[in-house]
């Protein structure tokens, strides 16, 4: 079914380079037009909300993005990339670079590294989750899958064959630099350059470990379970220890990122700990007052609108918002009520209004004609 699926751009209505906050500002749109609270029992809107969720949760994610621009629906296809035979790892030739750079630890060049064969951490690695608004409101706990490089278990991080093993590089003798003299016009020089037969190593290996082609490391799925505190907000990080790509010769494994992205809430908006809201009441609630029930993270509560509630008029709700971050405090959620105007009025209502109008003084006729004034 994957080709009958539309554009995601498209279904965002957003241009193939849209920022960031474009992608975020049109999923809130769209998701609120069709969210099925307010299309109950429409089953084309619940079909688009799905629609719009799915393109949301792909552009959103600057991994998943990359790969839905370079291969379409396919590239960010769950079974997209998986395993080969066995599935249990994956060289991915794209990635071979971060694979050599942290076997390596990407410091050559310069006058030779002390020992290629010391201990080195692994380098660190992010991945981006993307929580409900409630689930960052709450906090939670959840699976996050990615890939690590590991050591070989079939071979041990060596990169030899089981039964084998390495030889000593004879070029360099096993150190894996080797000296050069360059004559100069200040006379000769000496330096160190990484040895080229053994890659720096010291060692050759002769018959390849099958599972690693030599290499020691192999890239895995990982699966780790990460807490999110109560409170954590977008663009924050939460760290798991170790997490991240596995040391050489023993070294320590790297950590692991996790970006926090939110997804837009349909009703409720954040700013900081605080939670704002649009809540529509009738003309005649806004005129004479009333008690209403409003959506908060706990539930609906009752409050009062005071009569002569005009448009904009806010309604402060001490402690109804988020969680702060390590404290028991809570921010709040602001109600800003707006007045609903029907769209059509039968003639009855329309008699029934001017005739309101007329006895409030107003005259109807004059503002319509007025009307373009108003709309500019
Ligand atoms: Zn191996
Ligand atoms: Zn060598």
């Amino acid at each position: 079914m994957a080709d009958t699926k539309r554009d995601y751009y498209e279904v965002l209505g957003v241009e193939k380079g849209a920022s960031d906050a474009d992608i975020k500002k049109a999923y809130r749109q769209m998701a609120k037009k069709y969210h099925p609270d307010l299309n109950p029992g429409d089953k084309a809107a619940e079909e688009k909300f799905k629609e719009v969720g799915e393109a949301y949760e792909v552009l959103s994610d600057s991994e998943k993005r990359a790969r839905y621009d370079q291969f379409g629906h396919a590239g960010v296809d769950p079974n997209f990339g998986a395993g080969g035979p066995g599935g249990s790892y994956n060289v991915d030739f794209g990635d071979l670079g971060d694979i050599f750079s942290s076997f390596f630890g990407g410091g050559f060049g310069g006058g030779g590294r002390a020992n290629p064969n010391a201990p080195r951490r692994g380098s660190d690695l992010s991945k981006t989750v993307t929580l409900s608004f409630e689930e960052a409101a709450k906090g939670c706990s959840k699976d996050v899958e990615y890939n690590r490089i590991e050591t070989c278990s079939q071979c041990s991080g060596s990169g030899a064959q089981p039964g084998t093993s390495p030889k000593t590089c004879t070029d360099c003798g096993g150190t894996g630099y080797v000296r050069v003299n360059q004559r100069t016009p200040f006379g000769v020089i000496q330096s160190q350059h990484a040895c080229n037969t053994c890659q720096g190593t010291g060692k050759i290996v002769e018959h390849k470990c099958s599972k690693c082609s030599g290499m020691g490391k192999v890239r895995v799925k990982a699966t780790r379970s990460v807490e999110f505190p109560a409170g954590v907000d977008e663009g924050q990080k939460v760290r798991v220890s170790g997490a991240g790509n596995q040391g050489s010769n023993g070294g320590t494994s790297g950590d692991l990122y996790v970006n926090v992205d939110i997804r837009p809430h349909h009703i409720f908006e954040r700013q900081g700990y605080d939670v704002h809201m649009e809540q529509p009441i009738t003309y005649g609630q806004a005129v004479f007052g009333a008690d209403i029930e409003v959506p908060t993270l706990d539930g609906p509560v009752k409050i009062k609108v005071p009569a002569g509630t005009q448009p904009g008029d806010i309604n402060r709700m001490q402690g109804k918002g988020i969680q702060r971050l390590n404290s028991r405090s809570k921010g709040d959620q602001y109600v800003h009520f707006t007045v609903v105007v029907p769209k059509s009025v039968t003639s009855e209502q329309r008699d029934l209004i001017m005739q309101l109008e007329k006895s409030m003084g107003t005259d109807v006729s004059k503002l319509n004609k007025k009307k373009n004034f108003f709309n500019k």
